[in-house]
């Protein structure tokens, strides 16, 4: 197995296309990453979508089956997406970080969270799946994805609920990730902070409309 490199932009291809892009992301070596992950997790959806919904990176379960949110974090997105109006599959959905980082507890895999050199290293991909799709508006979910989209640390409450603009796109709009609910101890706060995602994402579905 080779060693890794220092960034994605070492394994773009020259064609660019999404599925060419694709292609080429499944054998990245940008980060060392991949190294325990089981494969890389792409993007999906419509080449032509309005809305790019980005996320951190894999769980356990995107990394087995090869697909974005499709996990109990997945699963959330999609109900809260639902209520606010937005149909999933007329969106794109990726992660800021295409390989799953985790550590080991007894014979569990649990989530870790992506460096910022491993956030910057990835952001190749992430940049040229937004340039081919051209959305009307960037979702960013959780602090990771925002951090990729501004180009450094943000913080959550800055900008939670806004549209502003980044070198990603000029309708960047920063809310919560699902699995950061699915973590929260107490059945009345996630309920709380549930209305309050979907009532983030109905701003999205407004600019949409
Ligand atoms: S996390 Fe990103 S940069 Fe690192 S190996 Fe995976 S696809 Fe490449």
């Amino acid at each position: 197995m080779s060693n890794p490199t220092t960034s994605a932009a070492d394994f773009l291809p020259a064609h660019r296309s999404l599925s060419a892009l694709r292609e080429a992301a499944s054998a990245c070596r940008g980060c060392a990453l991949y190294q325990d992950a089981t494969q890389t997790v792409f993007g999906e959806g419509r080449r032509d979508a309005r809305a790019v919904f980005i996320g951190e990176q894999p769980g356990d379960e995107e990394d087995l089956a090869g697909r974005p949110f499709v996990g109990p974090a997945g699963r959330l997105l999609d109900r809260a997406m639902a209520e606010a109006g937005i149909d999933r599959k007329a969106a794109y959905i990726t992660n800021a970080v295409k390989h799953f980082k985790w550590e080991p507890r007894g014979k569990r895999r649990i989530h870790k969270k992506p460096q910022d050199r491993e956030i910057k290293a990835c952001k190749p991909w992430l940049v040229n799946e937004i340039e081919l799709i051209r959305p009307q508006v960037v979702v960013c979910l959780g602090v990771t994805a925002a951090t990729a989209a501004f180009g450094k640390a943000v913080r959550l409450k800055d900008y939670r609920g806004h549209f502003v603009q980044t070198p990603l796109s000029d309708a960047t709009f920063v809310t919560t990730h699902p699995s950061a609910l699915l973590r929260l101890p107490d059945e009345e706060l996630r309920q709380l902070e549930y209305r309050r995602f979907v009532e983030d994402l109905r701003l999205v579905q407004s600019r949409l409309a």
